[in-house]
């Protein structure tokens, strides 16, 4: 049947929602031809190179409570910390000497970081390096400020849509989050010409394989230049605390038909893979991932920026490790390449 399914994809160059159940439902078969699959396609549009992108996570303050996040509002254990404009600008500098074209500010929904000051950064990143990148990945706001930051020069945006399911989403969420809103915004920001990233959690508390199946749909209607997914990972001090983890093979089974589906989108292996195994950087390669985002954010707030418990961030996931990341890499048969790596939809 997974040949089967592979050969029609040859043919059609899409999957549909019957195709990607059974490879959901029957992920430990099906992995090995549809890795193949994917890296080929992979390997079609990006030649075995891998970009990287510079993370600087500025805030682990947030005014929302995502049931499944560590930094989430009512988590009184957090050591909130915001950078400041200085250390944000060392950061990249630093990025800069090594070579970055990409830096992504991801941070909770600060409600004192202003938009004002955003739009400031933004620019101040432009006048380090007027050739590099900026994508943001702050969550959600109104079309008039993602315009301010897009007129600020940010070129993308990250944000994902975390489940499509309305009843899943409300099972994540608390009241005051509404998945019709998260999904305007990505509306918006594609209208206002973002290159824009949405995204799953693969394996969060509820998920069913039609849920799963949802996300890939909507992503197909979406068309994103992005998509950042990783398996849930437990974080201690949650409402989920006691939810296992997602599986990191699972994962890997998605990020192969986000390849299928959409060939040229820039495609994370995320530190979450990382955190759960320890091949799972390399794992989301050879699934057809095709970026890393090494963790540039000062190494005294790194720790404090956990989303979820044991995360990787100083190893190869260091920014200050990248030449043996690349080292590593290349072991892989692939290269790290340091350009902007924008999304085009040319061949
Ligand atoms: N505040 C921003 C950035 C969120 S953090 C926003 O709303 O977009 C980036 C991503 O981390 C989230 O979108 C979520 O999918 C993921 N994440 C959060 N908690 C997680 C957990 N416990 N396990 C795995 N991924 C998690």
């Amino acid at each position: 049947m997974i040949d089967k399914i592979l050969r029609d994809y040859d043919r059609t160059h899409t999957l549909n929602a019957r195709d990607i159940h059974y490879i959901l439902e029957h992920a430990e078969e099906a992995s090995e031809p549809l890795f193949e699959k994917a890296r080929e396609v992979s390997d079609r549009h990006f030649h075995k190179k891998i970009f990287v992108r510079g993370l600087i996570e500025f805030s682990n303050y947030c005014r929302n409570n995502c049931f499944y996040c560590g930094i989430r509002h009512d988590n009184a254990e957090v050591e909130r910390y915001r950078l400041s404009t200085e250390s944000m600008e060392a950061a990249v500098k630093s990025g800069v000497a090594m070579g970055f074209k990409t830096f992504v500010l991801q941070g909770g929904e600060d409600p004192d970081f202003s938009d004002d000051l955003l739009a400031d950064w933004v620019r101040r990143i432009k006048r380090i390096d007027d050739e590099a990148a900026v994508t943001l990945s702050v969550g959600e706001r109104p079309k008039s400020v993602y315009a301010m930051w897009k007129e600020a020069g940010a070129d993308r945006f990250l944000l994902r849509h975390e489940t499509f399911d309305e009843a899943h989403y409300g099972k994540l969420h608390p009241r005051a989050m509404d998945r019709t809103r998260r999904i305007r915004c990505l509306e918006d920001l594609k209208d206002l010409g973002y290159q824009v990233g949405s995204g799953f959690m693969v394996g969060s508390p509820y998920q069913t394989t039609e849920n799963l199946v949802e996300d890939f749909l909507f992503l197909k209607r979406l068309q994103p230049a992005m998509v950042g997914i990783g398996p849930y990972v437990s974080h201690h001090a949650t409402p989920f605390k006691d939810f296992p983890n997602g599986s990191v093979e699972l994962t890997a089974v998605c990020i192969a038909i986000l390849r299928l589906l959409f060939p040229k989108a820039n495609i994370p292996s995320t530190t979450a893979m990382q955190t759960l195994a320890k091949d799972g950087r390399n794992r989301g390669i050879l699934a057809g991932a095709n970026v890393f985002m090494p963790n540039l954010s000062p190494s005294a707030v790194r720790r404090r920026y956990a989303l979820y418990d044991h995360k990787a961030a100083f190893a190869l996931e260091a920014a200050e490790n990248l030449e043996e990341l690349k080292d590593q890499i290349a072991s892989l048969g692939y290269e790290i390449v340091m350009n902007r790596g924008d999304y085009t939809d040319k061949e």
